[in-house]
């Protein structure tokens, strides 16, 4: 009795097995989810957060939670092939569908592949220039382990990218945002995903989601420095960038 994206109240150490599994049954439809959703703002949203990385030629970016590759598409461009992208999620299926779509476009070589647990990266100690995670901090466990294993890995001078998810700054925004993912986004899920649970509980879990100035704070006591956010579409969605020091 779960859920497509698993936002189902379950105990914390059932949660990352439920959140690998249920992205199982969206990897094929995620796609066309994300621009219906909503209304293809997703690509704008994800083109400011890596404009706000500065990530440039030859550098090492880590794309978390990358799932089906948007941002490594994007990050591809700017490193070049001197440089290199790995896109990490914890979900085969995910992976597999992200690769075949990069193969699909060309993009081979400087892109690598491979499955992990935000938790506990498996990576050396300052491997990358740049550590992203869109949309994916929210689904997991333990935000503050993830953060620091974030800033474990990165290189002194690199930042963090955290887009996501956040809390609408005006009443009427609010008010909007309320009615459009409580009352209409179920039935969208239920028509085009067949599944209004699973939309259900995604705007659950946006509202159980830390605060733009919250989120700031768990950064900070992750290690990170210079510590800032900047709103998207009135708050509906927030790109957090700290840097390693
Ligand atoms: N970043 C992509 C994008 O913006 O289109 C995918 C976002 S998708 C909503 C969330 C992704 O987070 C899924 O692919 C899921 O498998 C992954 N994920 C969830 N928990 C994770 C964890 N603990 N570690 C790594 N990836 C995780």
């Amino acid at each position: 009795n779960t859920t497509h994206f698993g936002f189902k109240q379950v105990a914390t150490e059932d949660k990352v097995n439920l959140v690998r599994g249920v992205f199982d049954s969206v990897a094929g439809q995620y796609d066309i989810m994300n621009d219906l959703m909503s209304l293809g703002i997703h690509r704008i949203w994800k083109r400011v957060a890596v404009q706000l990385s500065n990530v440039r030629k030859g550098e090492q970016v880590l794309d978390l939670a990358g799932g089906t590759g948007d941002l490594t598409t994007l990050f591809e461009k700017r490193v070049g092939p001197e440089g290199q992208i790995v896109l990490a999620d914890i979900n085969s299926e995910m992976l597999r569908t992200g690769r075949d779509r990069l193969i699909d476009r060309g993009l081979v070589g400087n892109i690598r592949y491979a499955q992990v647990n935000a938790e506990c990266l498996p990576f050396e100690d300052n491997t990358f220039d740049c550590v992203c995670i869109a949309f994916g901090l929210r689904n997991v466990t333990d935000k503050d382990a993830a953060l620091r294993s974030m800033h474990r890995v990165l290189k002194p001078g690199g930042r963090v990218i955290v887009l996501e998810f956040s809390h609408p700054v005006d009443k009427i925004t609010e008010k909007v945002y309320d009615f459009y993912s409580f009352k209409l986004l179920p039935k969208i899920g239920k028509i085009v995903a067949k599944d209004e649970d699973s939309y259900r509980y995604l705007a659950e879990s946006i509202r159980m989601h830390p605060k733009q100035d919250e989120l700031k704070k768990m950064m900070e006591n992750a290690g990170l420095e210079r510590c800032e956010y900047f709103n998207m579409t009135q708050g509906i969605v927030a790109v957090h960038r700290g840097y390693k020091i």
